[in-house]
């Protein structure tokens, strides 16, 4: 399915539920009819069942909705660089400070301070926000693991090929 364009849609100053309230200006609902409006049509045309509306677009088991959402350049929907979560945006941000805080951080601390990273740094870095490991082993395990992940997303790049010494690439 191609072609993800919406016709531009003006608010009229009523709710679009159709109760017939007046809305403030810009808003097509009052105050939760959106969900009423939505549960409506779902009734209407899929016996408010999700299955049907997935059936009816073609979606299902073997066709999965979350994997064109993601791959559909018009549409705002990301995978996870780390694993097979996917969703708008925000939820992702929200989920990577979940699931993968010391990639996250490592990630935006990469981003603010810049120039050239090795694991010491890194572990340093992640230190200062809490994150530490049972040994010295085990951090620079982790954190090599780390750098290799947002080198090979494009964020860092490798300056020496023996070393694990990396730079924040310039955008
Ligand atoms: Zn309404
Ligand atoms: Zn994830």
């Amino acid at each position: 399915m191609s072609g993800n364009e919406k016709p531009r849609l003006i608010p009229t100053g009523k709710c679009w539920c159709g109760c017939g309230k007046d809305v403030g200006l810009g808003k097509f609902f009052a105050a939760g009819h959106d969900k009423v409006a939505e549960a409506a049509l779902m009734a209407l045309k899929y016996d408010g069942s999700v299955a049907q509306l997935l059936h009816a677009h073609g979606f299902g088991s073997h066709h999965s909705v979350r994997h064109a959402a993601v791959t559909d350049p018009d549409c705002s929907w990301e995978k996870c660089a780390d694993c097979n979560y996917s969703g708008a945006p925000a939820s992702i941000a929200n989920h990577r400070k979940k699931e993968h805080p010391d990639r996250h951080v490592l990630a935006q601390a990469i981003r603010t301070l810049g120039g050239t990273w090795d694991p010491q740094r890194a572990i340093k870095a992640l230190g200062e926000h809490g994150h530490t490991w049972e040994d010295q082993r085990a951090a620079e395990k982790r954190v090599r693991q780390i750098l290799r992940d947002l080198c090979s997303n494009g964020l860092i790049v490798k300056t020496d090929p023996q070393q694990a010494v990396y730079d924040l690439v310039q955008e």
